[in-house]
């Protein structure tokens, strides 16, 4: 099993394929993962690993550490494209998530202004009204939705108990334009159950969901690094421009392709 974890609380900056230069605040353990999904193709690896011994940072915490990196990243005039909330899990998890996002903005704005704020969410807790209203105040909601087949959703994300597709879909369009919906493409099997979200009808459901939801822009992505499910591959990037130019062309909703 792959078990790459961020053992921080800031980390980076990274350069990240979606986002440029981007500094990243993990909410969750350093030392193990959160996370209300299971997905096979997680970077953080499986749930099962354990939560680790540290615990959740507290505010005060996230608030020190970000103050101090960005502080000295102003000093040294290092390039800064964006804040992302990542992670060992889920950020919206953290039950100060709301504040610290209320923090964060305080700080982008004392020190680089110019920056933008994302937050990578698995789009489980959107129906929250704090989490909602906190993800509106920033500049990229970057929510995942891998499937609209409820089976693939199962078997991909692996979501925790009650977890309503029907719902996610209804509460990501309450986003409309606010929000950016990412979708991981991939193909494989895991315990003899195939996975391919890149079939016609996987597309077609999927373009019927974006028509509802509406996004501002559509991300595909596939695999980059080394999955816990090693049954799972990645989509060629012709194949990944094709299914985009597919989206754009029922959606009118821009689409952009990492691959
Ligand atoms: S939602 Fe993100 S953090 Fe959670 S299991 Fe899936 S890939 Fe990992």
């Amino acid at each position: 099993m792959q078990t790459v974890l961020f053992h921080s609380t800031i980390f980076g900056p990274i350069h990240s394929r979606r986002l440029g230069s981007s500094l990243g605040i993990n909410l969750m353990p350093d030392d193990g993962k959160i996370c209300s999904f299971d997905c096979l193709y997680c970077e953080a690896g499986y749930n099962a690993q354990g939560k680790g011994s540290s615990g959740l940072p507290s505010r005060e915490k996230v608030r020190i550490d970000l103050e101090r990196k960005l502080a000295s990243m102003q000093s040294d005039g290092h390039p800064l494209d964006v804040i992302t909330f990542s992670g060992n899990g889920e950020p919206t998890l953290h039950p100060d998530f709301a504040d610290i996002i209320d923090d964060t903005i305080a700080l982008r704005d004392k020190y680089f202004p110019d920056v933008k704020i994302s937050v990578l969410t698995n789009a489980t807790r959107i129906g929250r009204p704090a989490v909602a209203d906190a993800l509106r105040k920033v500049d990229n909601n970057i929510m995942k939705l891998d499937s609209a087949v409820e089976a693939t959703v199962e078997a991909l994300d692996r979501p925790n108990a009650g977890y309503s597709l029907e719902k996610t879909i209804e509460y990501l369009a309450g986003f409309g334009e606010q929000g950016i919906v990412q979708t991981m493409m991939c193909c494989g099997e895991h315990d003899g159950t195939i996975i391919d979200n890149t079939t016609d009808e996987e597309v077609e459901a999927l373009i019927a969901a974006y028509r509802v939801i509406k996004p501002r822009e559509i991300m595909l992505y596939t695999i980059d690094r080394p999955t816990p499910e090693i049954n799972l591959k990645r989509v060629s990037k012709d194949k990944l421009d094709s299914i985009a130019a597919r989206i754009t062309a029922a959606t009118g909703i821009p689409v952009q392709v990492s691959a």
